[in-house]
């Protein structure tokens, strides 16, 4: 099932056609407040009354052309003025394919480090997703340029690629601000874990060995995961070294254990939710289906009212 809706993801035909049809776009609903800006800002407000910070990315991937990575970065750009406006405790997070990674490289450094020194004024980080293994390269490369400039860069980083202990260790010297996913693209078993149990023991290792640089202030670290077994077993292990719960940050997607977002930030956890919004959400929602089978059976109950 994971990789039938992996490959739909892909697949340019349903790309085109199945956005249009009345019941995906109810049942995208779910896991994205709606298409634009304005309706994610609205959806972040019950948020702030919990006092969960937020994360807020405008759905898009590969672009045409550099004018279109242009029209991106002023969304963004005018985004982190309204966050400001608002007094959101709010942070973008954004591919750099939508900034043209694709098309140049120089381009795509220029509007990122434009971006991240727009959000470091007003006290953000600028976040940059982590994408198919194709970019993994170019991606934290790109974020090594990025943070020699400006300190307020963070990177996702997937558990389930074979490279990511290697990368974290590149990074660590920095002190990074490093979100850890598992990962949510369909990867060869060459490049990455594909068993779950594998997949799983690979981010708790990974979070362990990053927790006492985080507890010493030396990484910003975010758990970007809803499993919440993980998140309790790296938890306890920080206790039992004496880490402070508060030494790295649980990060989830909107729509997804809302109620237990709340419950972590009650037991003392910080907490950001990441909220998406925009027209080109087709492939992304397909990503989310294929993390959890019961989510196409939800999708199909719209299918029938
Ligand atoms: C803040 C954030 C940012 C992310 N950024 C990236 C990125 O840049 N690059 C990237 O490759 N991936 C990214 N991901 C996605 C990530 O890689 C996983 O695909 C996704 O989080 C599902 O894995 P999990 O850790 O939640 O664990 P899983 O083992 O998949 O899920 C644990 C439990 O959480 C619940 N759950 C998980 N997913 C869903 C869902 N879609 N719908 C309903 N319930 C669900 C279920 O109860 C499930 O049993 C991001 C995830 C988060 C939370």
């Amino acid at each position: 099932m994971r990789h039938i809706l992996l490959w739909m993801a892909r697949n340019r035909w349903l790309k085109e056609h199945l956005p249009r049809l009345p019941f995906a776009r109810r049942a995208v609903r779910r896991f994205m407040p709606g298409e634009t800006v304005d309706e994610a800002l609205a959806a972040a407000e019950p948020f702030r009354s919990h006092g969960i910070g937020l994360l807020f990315t405008r759905l898009g991937e590969n672009l045409a052309n550099l004018g279109e990575a242009q029209e991106v970065a002023d969304h963004y750009h005018a985004l982190i003025d309204e966050i400001a406006t608002r007094g959101l405790d709010g942070e973008i997070s954004v591919k750099l394919t939508q900034l043209g990674l694709d098309l140049d490289p120089d381009a795509t450094f220029s509007h990122a480090l434009s971006l991240s020194e727009h959000a470091a004024r007003t006290g953000g980080t600028f976040w940059i997703d982590m994408e198919g293994s194709a970019y993994t390269e170019a991606t934290v490369a790109m974020y090594e340029r990025l943070k020699a400039e400006q300190p307020n860069i963070g990177l996702c980083l997937q558990a389930y690629l074979r490279r990511t202990p290697d990368d974290i260790q590149r990074l660590l010297p920095l002190n990074p601000a490093i979100r850890l996913v598992k990962g949510a693209y369909d990867e060869h078993a060459a490049v990455a874990f594909r068993k779950r149990s594998e997949v799983d023991g690979a981010y708790q290792s990974l979070a362990v060995l990053m927790l006492p640089k985080a507890a010493a202030g030396e990484l910003r670290l975010g758990l970007g995961t809803h499993d919440l077994e993980l998140v309790d077993r790296i938890a306890a292990y920080g206790a039992s070294a004496g880490h402070p719960k508060t030494c790295f940050e649980v990060q989830m997607l909107y729509g997804i254990r809302a109620r237990d977002q709340i419950r972590l930030v009650q037991d003392g956890y910080r907490v950001r939710d990441l909220i998406s919004y925009g027209e080109a959400w087709y492939a992304w929602y397909l990503r989310r289906l294929a993390e959890r089978p019961a989510n196409v059976a939800f999708a199909l109950r719209q299918l029938f009212g």
